[in-house]
Formats: C-alpha cells, sequence, structure tokens
C-alpha cells in the first residue's frame, strides 16, 4: 500500500508552500487508498518554536489533512516526533560503518576550517576532503580508546556517477565527484537532519516522498544511503516552489505567506485549499473548482509542474468570491456578520437585505467594512460625485434630479424594492430620460459615494424610508 508522509520542521509557522505539499501528500495517498502519516521533524532544537506544533496539527485539522498516524494518534511505526527517536540512528550508522559505507572522522574543527579555508582560496565548493577515510581499524580503534571525539561521515563514491528518478524532474544525474561526505552522526552522538529522514522513511514504510525541490540536490545521497543498507528507494515527487512573482518568494514579513496570513485575509479555508492545489498541478480539464473529495480523484502527479508556481493573489480572489456565491444566505451572513458589523452598527438593518446587497459581490470579506460604511452615517461628500460621464450626469442636472426623486418616493408606502423600484422607473418614464439621470444621482446622495455595492435602489431600500429621504433631502440643500 501507499504510504506518504508529511514531514514538517516546527517553526511556527504554516507557509503556503509548505501546506501545498501537505495537500500533493495527502491527496497522493487518499487516491491510491493509502496512509497519510504526520511526522515532526523537530531535531534542529536551534529552530524549535513554542506552540509551533498546534499550529501544524491546526492548519492540517482546519484544511480538512487528517492524518492516519502522527504524534498525537499514533500508529504502528511510532513514535511520529524525529527528537522521540534519536535511540536508533547510530547503530543504524553503525551498520554502515561495517558495510564500508561510512567511516568514522576524528577531525576537529581548526582543521576542518583550514581545509574550508585552502578550498574557498581556490574556488573550489567546500567538500570534506576524506582526510579520515582510509584511517585503519587499528588508527579508528587507537582513537575511540583515547576518547577523541568523532563524527560519522557517509563514504560517498569519488568516480562514476548517480542517476535518481523523480517523478516531476525526470531522470537526474550527479557525478559523485562533487558529493560530499556528509555527516551522519554528530559529535554528541544525534544523528544529523538528512540521516534522520531517511532512516525515519525507511522505517516507517514510506513509498512515496513528496517535499520541495529544495531537496534534490540532496536526494543522491539519500538515494546512496538507501542502497548501502539494501533497503527500497522510495518514489520521489518533488514540487516546486510558490513563489511571490518571477524572483521574489513569500514572504513572512510581507504577511503573505502563510496559511494564516490568508485566513486572516478574509479568505474561506475551501477557497484557499482549492486554490493552493492549483499551484504547481493542473488538472486535466477546464474546471478550476475542487472539493477535496474532487481534488482526491482529480488528483494525479503527471499534472505537477517543474517550474515555481507563482502565487496570484486575483486568481485567490476569484475563486473566493465563486465559493463565497456557493454559501447559503444563512451561512453569508454568518461569515460577514462580523465585517459588516465594523462600519455598520445600526440596529434595524435588514441582514438578509445585506447578504442579498452583497454576496454576489464579495470577493474578500475584508472588503465588507469600507462597503457598508455609509450606511450609519452619510458620509461628506464632494458635489463634484454627480458628474458622471457615461450617466450624462452633473450636478446641475443631479440636483434636479433629486428634486423629483424625493416626492416621488415619498409618495411609496410599502417600502419594497419592487415598489422603490416602480415608483423610480415610472419617473424615469414621465420624464423620459435615460435611467442613470435618475438612479446615478440616487445613489450618491444616499450614500455619498460613487462606488457603491447595488445601486440607488437597493441602498435606499437598505437604508430605509426615512434615512433615503432624509439624505436626498440632504443633496438637495
Ligand atoms: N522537515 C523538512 C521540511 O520541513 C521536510 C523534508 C522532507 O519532506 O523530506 O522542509
Amino acid at each position: 500500500t501507499v504510504r506518504t508522509r508529511f514531514a514538517p520542521s516546527p517553526t511556527g509557522y504554516m507557509h503556503i508552500g509548505n501546506l501545498r505539499t501537505a495537500l500533493f501528500t495527502y491527496l497522493l495517498a487518499k487516491k491510491n487508498n493509502g496512509k497519510f502519516i504526520l511526522r515532526i521533524e523537530d531535531t534542529d532544537q536551534e529552530r524549535y518554536v513554542e506552540g509551533a506544533v498546534d499550529i501544524i496539527y491546526n492548519t492540517l485539522r482546519r484544511t480538512g489533512l487528517q492524518w492516519d498516524e502522527g504524534p498525537d494518534i499514533g500508529g504502528p511505526v511510532g513514535p511520529y516526533v524525529q527528537s522521540e527517536r534519536m535511540g536508533m540512528f547510530k547503530d543504524y550508522a553503525l551498520k554502515l560503518v561495517e558495510s564500508g559505507h561510512a567511516y568514522y572522522c576524528f577531525c576537529d574543527k581548526d582543521r576542518l576550517e583550514e581545509v574550508r579555508k585552502i578550498q574557498q582560496a581556490s574556488g573550489i565548493a567546500p567538500k570534506y576532503d576524506g582526510h579520515c577515510k582510509n584511517l585503519s581499524k587499528e588508527e579508528v580503534q587507537a582513537k575511540l580508546d583515547a576518547g577523541v571525539p568523532y563524527v560519522i561521515r557517509q563514504k560517498c563514491p569519488t568516480e562514476g556517477t548517480t542517476t535518481f528518478h523523480d517523478e516531476v524532474f525526470g531522470d537526474i544525474t550527479v557525478e559523485n565527484s562533487v558529493l560530499d561526505d556528509q555527516i551522519l552522526i554528530k559529535a554528541d552522538g544525534m544523528p544529523t537532519y538528512n540521516f534522520a529522514n531517511v532512516v525515519d522513511d525507511h522505517t516507517m514504510g514510506i513509498t512515496h516522498v513528496v517535499r520541495g525541490n529544495e531537496y534534490l540536490s540532496s536526494t543522491p545521497k539519500y538515494n546512496l544511503l538507501y542502497e548501502a543498507f539494501g533497503w527500497d528507494v522510495p518514489v520521489y515527487i518533488h514540487v516546486p516552489p510558490v513563489m511571490k512573482n518571477a524572483t521574489e518568494k513569500l514572504s513572512k514579513r510581507n504577511g503573505d505567506a502563510s496559511f494564516e496570513d490568508l485566513a486572516a485575509k478574509g479568505y474561506l479555508d475551501e477557497a484557499i485549499v482549492n486554490y493552493i492545489a492549483l499551484l504547481g498541478w493542473a488538472p486535466k480539464g477546464e474546471n478550476e473548482m475542487f472539493t477535496m473529495e474532487e481534488l482526491i480523484q482529480e488528483f494525479d502527479v503527471s499534472g505537477i509542474s517543474k517550474s515555481p508556481a507563482i502565487f496570484d493573489t486575483q486568481k485567490l480572489k476569484a475563486l473566493n468570491g465563486e465559493y463565497i456565491r456557493k454559501l447559503t444566505p444563512e451561512q453569508f451572513i454568518e461569515y460577514a456578520a462580523p465585517y459588516i458589523r465594523e462600519t455598520c452598527k445600526r440596529e434595524d438593518i435588514d441582514m438578509n437585505l445585506m447578504a442579498e446587497l452583497l454576496q454576489p459581490r464579495t470577493e474578500l470579506f475584508t472588503d465588507i467594512p469600507e462597503q457598508v460604511d455609509f450606511i450609519d452615517e452619510l458620509p461628506d461628500y464632494d458635489i463634484e460625485m454627480y458628474t458622471h460621464k457615461k450617466m450624462k450626469t452633473n450636478s446641475e442636472n443631479s440636483l434636479e434630479a433629486l428634486r423629483e426623486i424625493l416626492p416621488v418616493l415619498e409618495g411609496v408606502s410599502a417600502w419594497t424594492l419592487d415598489n422603490i423600484h416602480t415608483a423610480l422607473f415610472t419617473l424615469i418614464e414621465k420624464l423620459e430620460v435615460k435611467n442613470g439621470r435618475i438612479l446615478w444621482p440616487l445613489r450618491v446622495a444616499v450614500s455619498g459615494k460613487q462606488f457603491t455595492p447595488g445601486g440607488g435602489v437597493e441602498l435606499a431600500e437598505i437604508l430605509g424610508k426615512d434615512e433615503t429621504l432624509r439624505r436626498i433631502e440632504t443633496g438637495i440643500e
């Protein structure tokens, strides 16, 4: 069976790129009726952030990426937190020493620094020089007995090439001469991240490794480890990064890089998940709107692109708008009410009318406060706002229009959208003018704005009769 894993490091922050990796990992497992495993890679204690693991749990749960095995729910191959697995790695490394695929290295900091300097001066990429690679068994034993501190390094071939296959990037071949004899076990006896990652993936039975393509360059060394152990190499699926544009990354500082950032901006969880599925993955058909179930059906590794995905805020917004329109009016009101209430406190406002007005037009809940800020109080406005080329209005003929509108609306007894509409259109017919000549002045007079959710009729309905008439009178004065 397919077993995939999401292996985040708890950085206190769920980057969009990471969440996208989690989503692909989840979809791949579910598509194949496999298991989606959560492993926390917390060995890098310097990066440890309080509460960070909860952010991972909460984000995955909120986005519907429920794991089948993980730290909190356990499973057959636990523990699922890397720092709790520390005991086993050294034994694995010693097996590699035994089989000649790894070696003890006793070089101290000063010597390594010296090597690095020489390499730098001659323009060679930094790399361990293999000083301890060919120590005899006796030499090694003598140093161990003398208590000389050591690390264990991977013994990489220096000639020939290593080739591995990636489902997205194809066959990748590297010259073995560039491979660094990386440290597997540090001087404190703990594994390096790279070593723990490989041993964990194997011992957890991971069949498909989905991760960011920044790990592509480490993969040959990972593969040599699998081969040295005689383990099956997993299927690799390296995914491209998610970028702000061709050159810039999404950054924490700009507040545009994490799931929390997007949620705080008023995007619906479902819209976020749907959108990030499209970051670096293209569905086969035209449709781009998918529920999680549909994503599971549609997802196919062959649709993953090699090129960086560009985060397109406009596209996310448009998609969010589509999700908003799919809400029932009740759901819409529930989401929108806090945003409406930021600027509109009037108790007598009919929320159902607000929903009718706002739901078809809202792409982002955080845009709502600004859209309804004229309801409580008519803002000061410039008389020039009445001028609209296409509507053929100016401040003069608008005032005339308002004088005509006032008695007509005064005569509307039951204040409904239909009645207001009929009254105004009767007037329009009588005056033989274009609609805009009447409706534009009304819109500006009742809102003090040129851009409003809905036109004059809808705004009048929401405001109520008294307030509408009062605002028209203010306009006339
Ligand atoms: N812990 C790594 C990260 O957060 C994941 C590496 C992997 O998936 O192999 O980037």
